[in-house]
C-alpha cells in the first residue's frame, strides 16, 4: 500500500497465471468516504488480496464505493461483492451494459461469433481458456451510470469522466486537472501495450478510435497517468508516442506479410506475424493467449479495411481480407479533425 497522491492510495492484486501479473488498485480516502477504483478477479486469491487491504482502511463494505473504469473481469469480476453489500457502483454507460451482459451470458455468444470470423475452429480456442470467461462476473449489478464530461468529486479531487473508447467501447478515464494527473485504466501501459481487440460491427474501426483517444489524452495537460497495470506512467505523452508508433509497425508488419490478391483469415495472419509470447509457431501457442492474439489482428485488419489498404469479405462467418497491391507503405495513424 503506497500514497501516491495525497490520499490516494494504491496496491497490487495478483493475477495468477496472468501475463499482466497484476492489476494496481486505486483507493481515495476522504473523511466520510473510501472511493475504490476496480476490483481483481472473480477468483478466491483476488478477493483475500482485496478484503485484506480495504481491511487496513478500517471502512465496511457497505461504506466502500466502487468505480469500474471498464468491464474487463480483470477490473469487474469482484464487483458482485460490493453489489451483495449496498455499496453503490458507478460505471460508463457502455460498458455497464457490457458487463451485466457478460454476467448474464449475451457477451459470451458474441465471443463465439467472433472466433468464427476470426477463422478459428471451435476446438481451437473455447471459452472456457478465455480467463476474462473463467474469473468473470456471475451476476448483473447495479450501477449509477457516469457519462462523459460528468464532474466526479471525492474530497479534494474534481475528476472530469472522459470517453476513452479504445481498449473496451465504453472505458471510461477521470481527468484531474487542476492536479493534472488521471485514472486512466488500462488505455495507456508501460512497458506493455493495452490489448486492442475487434469488438463488432457496432464500433468500426476500433483502432481508430483508440488512436483518436490517445492524441485526446496527448491535448491534456497531463503529468501522469495512474495506470491499472505494471508502471506509473510520468511521461504520458511520449509513452503515448510510442504506443502509436507500436501499431504503425504493427500493421506495416500485417500488410508486409500478405500477399496482394490472396484472401487470408485473422487466423492465417495472426500465425504469420510476430508475437512477444514464448511459442514457436502458433499451434504452441497458449489456447487463452489465441483470443487476445486474433482480436488484436483482427482489430489491425479491421483497420487497414477502413484506412482503404485490403479489401473484405465474409463468407460462412469467417472474414477474408485481401490485399489490393504490393509495396503498400502505412503512414503514421493521424487524427482527422472533425
Ligand atoms: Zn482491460
Amino acid at each position: 500500500m503506497k500514497e501516491i497522491l495525497p490520499n490516494i492510495f494504491t496496491f497490487g492484486i495478483t493475477l495468477p497465471n496472468s501475463p499482466l501479473r497484476e492489476i494496481n488498485l486505486y483507493a481515495i480516502k476522504t473523511k466520510q468516504r473510501l472511493v475504490l477504483f476496480d476490483t481483481g478477479y472473480n477468483m478466491k486469491e483476488c478477493r483475500d488480496e482485496l478484503l485484506s487491504a480495504l481491511d487496513k482502511f478500517g471502512v465496511e463494505l457497505s461504506d466502500v464505493e466502487l468505480v469500474l473504469t471498464h468491464l474487463h473481469s480483470d477490473h469487474t469480476g469482484l464487483a458482485s461483492i460490493f453489489h451483495d453489500a449496498g455499496s453503490k457502483i458507478y460505471v460508463g454507460e457502455v460498458d455497464g451494459n457490457l458487463t451485466n451482459a457478460m454476467a448474464e451470458g449475451s457477451y459470451w455468444d458474441m465471443m463465439l461469433k467472433t472466433r468464427d470470423h476470426f477463422g478459428l475452429e471451435p476446438n481451437e480456442v473455447t471459452l472456457e481458456d478465455n480467463p476474462g470467461y473463467q474469473f468473470r462476473l456471475r451476476k448483473p449489478i447495479k450501477y449509477i451510470t457516469l457519462q462523459p464530461g460528468d464532474i466526479f468529486e471525492v474530497g479534494q479531487y474534481s475528476f472530469e469522466v472522459m470517453d476513452l473508447i479504445g481498449h473496451t467501447p465504453g472505458h471510461i478515464g477521470f481527468y484531474e486537472p487542476h492536479h493534472k494527473f488521471m485514472l486512466s485504466g488500462d488505455t495507456v501501459l508501460d512497458p506493455m501495450t493495452p490489448n486492442i481487440t475487434y469488438w463488432g460491427a457496432d464500433y468500426p474501426n476500433i483502432l481508430r478510435s483508440y488512436i483518436t483517444t490517445l492524441y485526446q489524452l496527448k491535448d491534456l495537460d497531463l503529468k501522469v497517468l495512474l495506470a491499472t497495470h505494471r508502471k506509473v506512467i510520468e511521461n504520458p505523452s511520449e509513452r503515448i508516442d510510442e504506443i502509436i508508433g507500436h501499431h504503425q509497425e504493427r500493421l506495416q508488419e500485417i500488410v508486409d506479410m500478405m500477399e496482394a490478391g490472396r484472401a487470408y483469415t485473422t487466423r492465417e495472419v495472426s500465425a504469420g506475424i510476430s508475437w512477444r509470447i514464448k511459442a514457436d509457431n502458433w499451434d504452441e501457442f497458449p489456447k487463452g493467449q489465441k483470443w487476445f492474439a486474433a482480436g488484436e489482428t483482427l482489430a489491425h485488419l479491421d483497420y487497414l479495411y477502413h484506412e482503404g489498404f485490403l479489401d473484405w469479405d465474409e463468407e460462412n462467418d469467417v472474414f477474408y481480407y485481401t490485399k489490393k497491391q504490393n509495396n503498400v507503405e502505412i503512414p503514421l495513424p493521424v487524427v482527422f479533425q472533425n
